[in-house]
């Protein structure tokens, strides 16, 4: 056999939600409700909908690999300029490749210990290694700790905000406080993932794209995944300096957004009432997630994005077996070392319901 680098034989792979249809399948069961993968409930805006299909009939033409439309479209929505955006394959192709321009094998990142696994997994695939912060005992990121860790070997630190899979995010002040903890030259690439800041609704969460005329080495990653019920098609998207966004631009490969993806996140970008709509549900779902655990006795966190964590009081594999036999797939979260918690997407106030009267059922039972 050949030979291969250990960064690629060690590595442990992203473990995805579990799909509808597999679970189908495996319990012989024909209505499951995945809140596993924090997708929009709602389905993908109707709007979106509606320009994919009539991009549809041109599959035949190579995508625009300039991303014109989507450059006009995103720099005026975000009020920057178009030389500062790059769009990938989804935001984690974008993790990818400021991976590939900013480290050498060798270096390192620094994150924290709850945070999103795929910056260590495109880390480790470019024979980079990992530094993982604990986070504080309210499972937040721990910023002054990880100001404190920053070495020259980082070269990049990537923030959660708000952070997947806790739900917990850090405050305008405390991103202020880290940023004049930077090296002022020389420093990481920092780059904050936002992949859920049109659900946060803290009042101190902060705005971070002014910051980047002032920064010019953070980077800010969103998706169309998520609010915009796009995660399909698979388009994420950076704001940068103009430098790095160049960089991205250079690197990533020249199709790397298809031609449906490319019409319907322009059309999604418009579409307000369905972005509302989502965030609405979304809040009413958590408050109601919240009354119902609370009234059940379960600890879990205060969630600013779309999903909630929560500690069953014991190993959560078996609950979540239960459940899927109950054609409800949650997601448990033992890969980021908490096998007693499991994290539950909001859904449908119907699917919703479901999950918590299936918890109900379980914390009556004691343990399962
Ligand atoms: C869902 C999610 C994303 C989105 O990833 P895409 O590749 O754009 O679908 C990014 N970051 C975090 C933390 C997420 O949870």
């Amino acid at each position: 056999m050949m030979k291969v680098s250990k960064f690629i034989s060690e590595l442990i792979p992203y473990v995805a939600g579990k799909p509808i249809e597999e679970t189908k399948r495996q319990y012989q069961i024909d209505q499951v409700h995945k809140l596993a993968s924090n997708e929009n409930p709602l389905g993908p805006s109707p709007k979106a909908l509606e320009a994919a299909r009539a991009e549809l009939s041109s599959l035949n033409l190579y995508p625009d690999a300039g991303v014109f439309n989507l450059k006009k479209k995103f720099s005026t929505f975000l009020g920057v300029g178009e030389d500062q955006l790059a769009f990938g394959n989804g935001s984690d192709e974008l993790v990818d490749i400021l991976v590939r321009i900013y480290c050498e094998a060798g270096d390192k990142i620094l994150t924290s210990e709850l945070a999103f696994d795929t910056y260590r997994l495109s880390a480790q695939t470019a024979r980079c290694t990992t530094d993982r912060v604990p986070v504080t005992p309210d499972y937040r990121f721990d910023l002054k700790a990880m100001a404190s860790a920053l070495t020259p070997q980082h070269k990049i630190v990537f923030l959660t905000n708000p952070n997947n899979p806790t739900g917990t995010y850090f405050s305008a002040e405390e991103f202020d406080n880290f940023l004049k903890a930077l090296p002022l030259k020389d420093g990481p690439l920092l780059v904050v993932d936002e992949a859920y800041f049109e659900f946060a609704r803290a009042a101190d969460y902060p705005n971070t794209l002014p910051l980047i005329s002032k920064y010019p080495q953070l980077v800010v990653l969103r998706t169309m995944s998520k609010i915009y019920g796009l995660a399909g098609l698979r388009l994420g998207y950076m704001v940068a300096c103009a430098e790095t966004a160049g960089f991205v631009n250079k690197v990533r490969k020249p199709f790397n957004v298809n031609s449906v993806v490319q019409a319907a996140a322009c059309a999604a970008l418009e579409d307000l009432d369905f972005v509302n709509k989502t965030r609405q549900l979304t809040w009413q779902g958590l408050d109601y997630f919240y009354k119902q655990l609370e009234a059940m006795g379960f600890e879990f966190l205060k969630s600013q994005g779309n999903f909630v964590l929560v500690d069953m009081g014991q190993k959560a594999a078996p609950i979540f077996e239960t459940l899927l036999t109950e054609g409800l797939i949650v997601r448990p979260v033992a890969n980021y070392g908490l096998p007693y918690h499991l994290r539950i997407s909001v859904g449908t106030m119907e699917q919703n319901e479901k999950v918590m009267k299936a918890l109900a059922q379980i914390s009556r039972r004691g343990a399962v």
